[in-house]
């Protein structure tokens, strides 16, 4: 198991122990728009709700027929695991997790807010609005801790992040290679570690692996595999595809590449200059209804990672991608894309899903949706 998988599995025991450590708070984040910035200006340790699979005899009471990521989520909450989060935030996106949210505040009365970013990111005043609502965020963060949230310390976490934000592009460009020195299932438990530890110490791993990293024996030329579709909470699929022989080898996941894909670009106004960032990232289908910019940024995705297939994989239940998918199809089936589609919850129906992929892999010719010998030449 590669170290970064254990600190995903190990991230309950991680957060009490940073809260012993420096006596700081953890605010817990329900959606992946939340300006992680602010809560870590304030002192906190922002850490990602992340869904995970146990019996679960109680989440129907409370989230009737909801994603299981959702409900995964609750779970957790009901069972105690979360006990150690100070405060919860959901930010405005998609309705199973701010059921999510509001049902653990049935269960548990702690310190919350919901900041409300706006469905169409690119409207002439949404900068502003936002912007706006990050400020009455940072009153509620101050309050919450009784640390001000100055200048100087939030353009010292903007450094972090941003660095951060470089440290995983670096990593995961490394993905590009022809005969890369790293996978998409070490990519992926590497972008959700992230989301789970402090910046400033996850930037000191990320910079040790990118030195480690170097020497390593390249793995061998194989099939390469873009992965659209819903969160992802775990490397089960990814998995599979490289038992399988192939590699994941992008994605275009809120939690995946989407999380880290751009940075702030520090301005006077700090909050402004947040506020823009969050509005620019890569989209989830939720925020993208005004121009249609996703489905473009897909297919540069695949084109400047030489993938050769695509897997769609939705989460069940999952409105925002059950309703996005017909643009996502349209645009592979124009460009003669092979995918394929299919719906999981958070544990990989196994057998079925190796089945069905082995299938997949077995047609999808390498560098066949490329010009003849293009993907070749990147090394
Ligand atoms: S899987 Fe889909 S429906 Fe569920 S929380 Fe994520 S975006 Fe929402």
């Amino acid at each position: 198991m590669n170290k970064f998988k254990k600190y995903v599995e190990n991230r309950h025991e991680y957060a009490k122990a940073w809260k012993a450590k420096t006596g700081g708070k953890v605010i817990g984040w329900y959606e992946p728009y939340f300006p992680e910035e602010l809560a870590y200006a304030a002192g906190m340790l922002p850490v990602r709700l992340l869904a995970e699979h146990k019996p679960d005899w109680k989440s129907e009471k409370w989230m009737y027929a909801s994603c299981y990521p959702s409900r995964d989520i609750l779970n957790q909450f009901l069972l105690g695991d979360y006990d150690y989060v100070d405060a919860i935030v959901n930010v405005e996106g998609c309705q199973w997790m701010y059921h999510a949210f509001e049902s653990a505040l049935r269960t548990k009365d702690i310190p919350n807010h919901y900041l409300f970013l706006p469905d169409y990111t690119d409207a002439p005043t949404s900068k502003e609005v936002l912007r706006s609502e990050l400020a009455v965020f940072q009153g509620k963060l101050e309050e919450w801790t009784g640390n001000k949230i100055t200048d100087e310390k939030l353009d010292e976490a903007i450094e972090v992040y941003n660095k951060n934000r470089l440290l995983l592009r670096q990593i995961y460009e490394l993905g590009k290679a022809q005969t890369p020195v790293i996978h998409g299932a070490e990519m992926m438990s590497i972008i959700l570690a992230d989301q789970v530890m402090d910046k400033a110490e996850m930037n000191e791993l990320l910079e040790a692996f990118l030195d480690e990293v170097q020497d390593r024996e390249p793995y061998k030329d194989c099939l390469r595999l873009m992965l659209v579709g819903s969160e992802t909470f775990n490397t089960d699929l990814e998995e599979l595809v490289e038992e399988l022989g192939a590699n994941i080898c992008v994605d275009e996941l809120d939690n995946g590449s989407s999380y880290f894909w751009n940075n702030i670009l520090p301005q006077k106004d700090r909050l402004l200059a947040i506020a823009i960032r969050y509005l620019l990232r890569p989209h989830n289908p939720i925020k993208d209804n005004n121009w249609r910019r996703r489905p473009q940024h897909i297919w540069e995705l695949y084109e400047d990672f030489c993938a050769d297939g695509v897997i769609i994989a939705k989460q069940i239940y999952c409105h925002l991608h059950g309703t996005d998918n017909y643009a996502v199809w349209k645009l592979l089936r124009e460009r003669y894309i092979p995918f394929m589609y299919f719906e999981r919850d958070m544990t990989v129906p196994e057998e079925e899903t190796k089945l069905r992929l082995e299938s997949f892999i077995s047609y999808v010719k390498q560098g066949a949706t490329h010009v003849e010998g293009w993907h070749k030449t990147l090394e």
